[in-house]
């Protein structure tokens, strides 16, 4: 009998399967087309106690009770199958955790479908791609304390490890785990454009080379902007392209992808009233990037005169440097505005300084500014967007000539900087006492009688701007 079943051999599913049995545990393992399991237990298992089932019932028999079983496969209807598929062999106590990027409000539904049935269910958020799903990933489990209980041993032991232990946590109630994933997701994808557009500057504005790029990205690695993306950035400027000897970067389509976890993050932003320009406008920019057709076609419209500068590049980059950690900074504020919001609305009772704990190793935004975020929340615990303490705001105010500096000379030379001047303006309305929405204020009660409230008097108000007879 094994002790934990893993269903979904794609890629992370066949390196968390070796991550567990490395730890010592013995797995069961399944996957809908049965040559994949074959391939994975003849390519890839060594001396791991891990086995094969090509029928999920064997599959199901094969693990001691109650039974742990990980779903591993693709976000979506998938899941509802594979659940549907499980259920006739489970029993009463029995507990289903799915590590796949689930969709936090699906997550909610099967917890709430499977308790009815007896059978426990964690929504576990889980980064580091197939690397950390091997060595050690961020996990982010949430359901019930009960069910997080029965495989917290395991979940501690495959975590990645840091000096403030385990990159593991009980995040918190119902589908707290997959809300905080889909989260983390959202700033992920905030900072790969900001760091995109730092590049941009840099290979257009200062001309310099991937190389030259790839340099600049590492000294920044040893510094303050120290992270997983950072890190792979400059790793991915000076790697080259076998057949043509050219740097790889640039001859990738500059078309980017999406899954759908920023998405979702945007729209439960809006849904709870919270602001997450950054966050927003980074799927904003991957869904301008997929119209290449037109913009070939508009740039050649489109005459640009460049500015005559004499730009000084170590300045520059300096400021490039302060600007990027400008714009990280406001973007995990922001992300993390949203789950203290979401925390109240949904009840999931999230520690947000654990959380950043846990995205400190294995995590694809593990970045060494999460120390100095988790210092501003552990002074104030409600200073939910962090913006209001000393630190931030000597922060921020210390790169805020920088980053205004680089959003204006990108417009100089038509750069789009969708997440940096994003951040900057999220900045400039969050510190700003008199923002123009009294205007909009009145617009709306001049065409729609939406009313108002005055600075002067309380109560509200409507006007008759002007007849409408
Ligand atoms: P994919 O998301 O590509 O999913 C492929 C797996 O899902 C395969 O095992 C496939 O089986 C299975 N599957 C698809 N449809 C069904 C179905 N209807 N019934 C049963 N099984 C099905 O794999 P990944 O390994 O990339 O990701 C797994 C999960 O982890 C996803 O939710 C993903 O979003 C999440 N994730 C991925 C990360 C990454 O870096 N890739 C990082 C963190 C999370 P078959 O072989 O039969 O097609």
């Amino acid at each position: 009998m094994n002790e934990i079943g893993l269903i979904g051999l794609a890629v992370m599913g066949q390196n968390l399967a070796l991550n567990i049995a490395r730890k010592g545990y013995s797995v069961s393992v399944f996957n809908r087309t049965s040559e994949k399991t074959k391939e994975f237990l003849e390519e890839r298992v060594k001396n791991e106690k891990i086995e094969g089932y090509h029928d999920i019932k064997s599959f199901v028999e094969s693990l001691k009770k109650p039974r742990k079983i990980i779903l591993m496969v693709k976000a979506g209807k998938p899941v509802d199958d594979v659940i549907q598929e499980l259920l006739p062999y489970l029993e009463k106590g029995d507990l289903i955790i799915d590590g796949g990027n689930s969709y936090f409000k699906d997550t909610s539904r099967r917890i709430k479908e499977l308790k009815e049935k007896g059978i426990l269910y964690l929504g576990m958020g889980v980064s580091g791609g197939e690397a950390g799903a091997l060595h050690g990933p961020s996990l982010m489990p949430g359901g019930s304390i009960e069910a997080y209980e029965m495989v917290k041993d395991v979940l501690l032991k495959i975590a990645a490890q840091t000096e403030s232990g385990p990159c593991c946590t009980y995040v918190g109630n119902d589908s707290a785990g997959h809300f905080v994933k889909m989260v983390h997701n959202g700033i992920e994808y905030a900072i790969m454009q900001a760091i995109s557009e730092v590049y941009d500057i840099m290979r257009k504005i200062l001309k310099f080379s991937p190389e030259e790029i790839g340099d600049v990205f590492e000294r920044w690695n040893n510094g303050e902007l120290n992270s997983f993306l950072m890190e792979i950035s400059f790793k991915i400027m000076r790697y080259k392209d076998e057949e043509t000897g050219k740097h790889l970067v640039d001859l990738i389509l500059d078309e980017a992808e999406q899954k759908g976890t920023g998405k979702w993050t945007s729209q439960t932003a809006l849904d709870l009233g919270i602001p997450t320009p950054s966050l927003s406008l980074a799927v904003e920019a991957r869904s301008l990037s997929f119209f290449k057709e037109d913009r070939v076609k508009l740039s050649g419209k489109v005459k640009k005169t460049y500015p005559d500068v004499k730009l000084d590049k170590e300045k520059v980059i300096k400021d490039l440097e302060n600007a990027l950690l400008f714009s990280v900074f406001t973007s995990f504020s922001q992300g993390l505005w949203l789950i203290h919001e979401a925390s109240k609305t949904f009840e999931y009772n999230i520690d947000l300084p654990e959380v950043l704990r846990i995205w400190k190793g294995g995590c694809i935004i593990r970045a060494k500014i999460l120390d100095f975020l988790r210092e501003i929340l552990n002074e104030n615990k409600e200073n939910v967007n962090l913006l209001d303490s000393d630190k931030s705001i000597s922060f921020l105010m210390d790169k805020l000539d920088s980053i205004r500096y680089v959003t204006n000379l990108a417009k100089e030379f038509y750069i789009p900087t969708l997440v940096l001047s994003s951040s900057l303006d999220y900045f400039l309305s969050m510190v700003e006492g008199n923002l123009p929405a009294n205007l909009i204020q009145a617009q709306r009660d001049f065409f729609g009688a939406h009313t108002y409230r005055r600075i002067d008097k309380e109560g509200i108000f409507h006007t008759e701007w002007e007849p409408i007879d």
